[in-house]
């Protein structure tokens, strides 16, 4: 029965997954934000190296400066102009490896290097001869390299694309020399290309890399999922046995290493075999998840509450000593007496448990010490009557230790 539970859960978890991938990849404006940071720093990377290529061109292309208008103002200028642009690509590289942790800080940077880098094109651009038009092949290369290397906001990156061609047109289509219709044609097709292209392209790695992100999610969420379902118990939804005495082995770690303390209580219900055969099986479940309720609703976020077997329960109250345990055992015991436990058809019936207490002590040291004290104690109260809690008492232990 819980294996098949188990399968449930795991074919909803693969429905889920599939669904979000078949449908799109549009991510929430949440989820995009984790995706970005997620990416944040192969996104770095990337750019980094488009950087890097874009400074050394800029730097190199300083000689078609000078065999255009030899060493005039002119030449000074741009030099200038590029010489700025390689300090300005080198300060944003160390910027972006060294202080930029948030997408947001990165878009922010590549959007104010992107306008500088565009700016510089089109002025460059500007002084050129209208008899050297072949200069905008490396600009529409420079927009397909926008497109393929900015690893920042989709907008961005196309609105810096754009910016770039638009102004590379007007200045061909107004500002030079007529440049006949041939050339204006094939100039206006080359930035069409690289734009649709570019663009194309992003879109595609963009796809792709949130596709493999959501994976990535869906394997981290059901790995959770697994690891939870590992450690709860899957009819009251508290500590199984398993993580139970994880658990409670780190508190027993803790009262050896630091002598912090703490008391373990067994809980067993009363006659449970009487509620199954008077009102069935499905009746006693509904009963115990109950009975876990009731209980969660008397101890403290802190203590460790898990189901030991059937109808058997333990709870290991961190820095608590005996006294502190004796009362808490009795407020469940009252509540539980006087709370009618509703089971199926409207009926309702009443349970009682019997409770062994046991505080770690140097007669019970370890957690199987402690354990097995609590359970004689719990034995007891058994063979008292029921409904009743017991104490072992270290000290009766210690003094048979002496003897
Ligand atoms: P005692 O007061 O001596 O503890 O009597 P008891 O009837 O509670 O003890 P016993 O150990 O004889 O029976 C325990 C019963 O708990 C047997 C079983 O039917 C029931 N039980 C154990 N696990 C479950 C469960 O998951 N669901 C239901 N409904 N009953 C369970
Ligand atoms: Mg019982
Ligand atoms: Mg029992």
């Amino acid at each position: 029965m819980r294996s098949n539970l188990f399968r449930q859960r795991l074919d909803v978890f693969t429905m889920w997954s599939t669904a979000v991938r078949t449908v799109s990849t549009r991510l929430s404006e949440d989820l995009y934000r984790k995706y970005r940071q997620f990416y944040l720093v192969t996104d770095i990377r990337q750019m980094v190296i488009g950087l890097a290529v874009i400074g050394l061109v800029t730097a190199v292309f300083y000689y078609s400066d000078y065999l255009l208008f030899g060493f005039s103002g002119l030449f000074y200028l741009l030099l200038a102009l590029r010489l700025i642009l390689v300090a300005a690509t080198a300060t944003v590289i160390v910027l972006l490896l060294k202080a930029v942790t948030r997408p947001a800080a990165f878009d922010l940077v590549v959007l104010a290097y992107g306008i500088c880098v565009v700016c510089i094109c089109i002025y460059i651009g500007w002084t050129r001869p209208g008899s050297y038009v072949q200069y905008v092949a490396l600009d529409v290369a420079i927009v397909a390299a926008i497109y393929l290397f900015f690893t920042c906001r989709r907008l961005i990156k196309t609105a810096l694309a754009l910016l770039l061609t638009v102004g590379d047109l007007i200045i061909i289509g107004l500002l030079k020399d007529p440049v006949g219709i041939v050339v204006w044609n094939v100039t206006l097709i080359s930035f069409l290309l690289a734009n649709v292209i570019g663009l194309l392209f992003a879109l595609r790695i963009e796809a792709f890399r949130r596709r493999r992100f959501l994976d990535i999610l869906d394997e981290e969420n059901m790995r959770n999922e697994l690891v939870r379902m590992a450690s709860i118990d899957e009819l009251t939804g508290i500590w199984n046995r398993r993580k139970f005495l994880d658990l409670a082995e780190n508190e027993a770690e803790r009262y050896t290493r630091y002598q912090r303390p703490y008391s373990l209580m067994m809980i067993d219900l009363d006659f449970f075999k009487t509620v199954n055969d008077r009102f069935g099986h499905l009746s006693g479940d509904t009963a115990l998840r109950q009975f876990a309720e009731i209980v969660r609703g008397q101890i403290r976020g802190m203590d460790i509450f898990g189901r030991l077997g059937g109808e058997e329960f333990g709870i290991v109250l961190p820095e608590t000593g005996i006294q502190e345990a004796l009362a808490l055992g009795e407020r469940i015991c009252k509540t539980l007496y006087s709370t009618d436990i509703k089971i199926s058809d409207g009926r309702s019936v009443r349970i009682t448990s019997s409770i062994g207490l046991a505080e770690a002590c140097p007669a019970y040291k370890t957690l199987d010490d402690v354990i097995s004290a609590a359970d004689t104690a719990l034995y007891r109260a058994k063979e008292k009557g029921r409904n009743c809690m017991e104490v072992a008492t270290g000290e009766a232990a210690q003094a048979q230790l002496d003897m």
